[in-house]
C-alpha cells in the first residue's frame, strides 16, 4: 500500500461532497495533497504548469477514489489564468470549498548576482500565486471553506544562494496571518504549513544539497504523504478553530541545535 493510501486509510472521508484546488499538483507534496483529498472523497482540480502530468496525476487521484479529479494548465503567478481555474472549476462542479496553495519554485544565485527579475519570478509564483487564489478564494467560497498556504522552513531559518525563496516564503507567513483576519468574517479559514525536507524533485535537484551547502539528516526527510495529512487536517473540519496558524511540519528538524 502506497504512503497516501496508507495515510488516508486511517483518516475519515472528511471531503465528501467538497471540491478542492491543488496547485502544483501535478509532483511531490502537491500530488500526494491532491491523492489524499481525493481519497477522502473530494472532487480535485489540479492546477499545474504542466498539464500532461497533471492529467496523469488526475487519474491516479480518481484510482485512490475521488468522485471527479480534474487536471488544469495554469501558471499561478498569472492572474488571469487564476481567475480562469477559480471559474472553470465553479462551471464544473458548483463551488469551491478548499484551495491548497503549493505550486512552488527555488532559484540559486548569491546576492551579488540577483537582478530584479530574479526576484519578480519567484515572489510571481511563491507570493503573488497564493494572493491571486487566495483573492479568488474570498469572492467565490462558500463559508466554511478553507486555504492551505504552503510555505517552507525557509520562512523561519534559511541557506545561502536562496534569498528571494526565503522572503516569498517568509511574506507567504505574513499573508497567510492576514487573510485569516479578514476571512475570519466571510467564514474562511486560513492557515500555513513550513514543510522541512520533504522527499520530492525539488529536493533532490536542490543545488545546495547536491553540494552540501545544505546537510540534511535523512532521519530528517519526510515523505509527501506526511505534508499533505497536515494540510488535510488543517482545511478539515477537524481544525476549525485553527486560524492564521503557521504548522511547522519537519520533524522535529528546527529544534535541533
Ligand atoms: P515539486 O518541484 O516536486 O513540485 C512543484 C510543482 O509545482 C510542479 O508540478 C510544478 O510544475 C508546479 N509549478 C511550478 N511553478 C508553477 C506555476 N507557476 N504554476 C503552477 N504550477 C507550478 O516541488 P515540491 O517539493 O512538491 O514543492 C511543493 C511546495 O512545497 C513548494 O511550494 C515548495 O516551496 C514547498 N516546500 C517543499 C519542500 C521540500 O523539501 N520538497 C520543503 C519546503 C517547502
Amino acid at each position: 500500500m502506497s504512503d497516501v493510501a496508507q495515510t488516508a486509510a486511517r483518516a475519515p472521508s472528511r471531503f465528501t461532497g467538497k471540491t478542492v484546488i491543488v496547485t502544483g499538483a501535478a509532483s511531490g507534496i502537491g500530488l500526494a495533497t491532491a491523492r489524499h483529498f481525493g481519497s477522502e472523497g473530494a472532487r480535485v482540480v489540479l492546477a499545474d504548469l504542466d498539464l500532461d502530468r497533471a492529467g496523469q496525476a488526475a487519474e491516479a487521484v480518481k484510482t485512490d477514489g475521488a468522485p471527479d479529479a480534474w487536471p488544469v494548465r495554469c501558471d499561478v503567478s498569472d492572474e488571469g489564468q487564476v481567475r480562469a481555474c477559480v471559474a472553470g472549476t465553479l462551471g464544473r462542479f458548483g463551488g469551491l470549498d478548499v484551495i491548497v496553495n503549493n505550486a512552488g519554485l527555488m532559484t540559486f544565485k548569491p546576492i551579488l548576482e540577483l537582478e530584479a527579475e530574479d526576484w519578480r519570478r519567484v515572489l510571481g509564483v511563491d507570493l503573488l500565486g497564493a494572493f491571486f487564489f487566495v483573492r479568488e478564494g474570498f469572492e467565490h467560497m462558500r463559508p466554511g471553506g478553507s486555504i492551505v498556504n504552503v510555505s517552507s522552513i525557509h520562512a523561519v531559518e534559511t541557506s545561502p544562494l536562496v534569498a528571494p525563496y526565503a522572503a516569498a516564503k517568509a511574506a507567504l507567513v505574513s499573508l497567510t496571518r492576514s487573510a485569516a483576519l479578514e476571512g475570519k468574517a466571510r467564514g474562511l479559514r486560513v492557515n500555513a504549513v513550513l514543510p522541512g525536507a520533504i522527499e520530492t524533485p525539488m529536493l533532490r535537484e536542490n543545488p545546495n544539497v547536491k553540494s552540501g551547502v545544505e546537510v540534511i539528516d535523512p532521519n530528517f526527510v519526510g515523505q509527501p504523504a506526511d505534508l499533505a495529512a497536515a494540510i488535510a487536517f488543517l482545511a478539515s473540519d477537524d481544525a476549525r478553530f485553527v486560524q492564521g496558524a503557521a504548522l511547522v511540519v519537519d520533524g522535529g528538524r528546527l529544534d535541533r541545535l
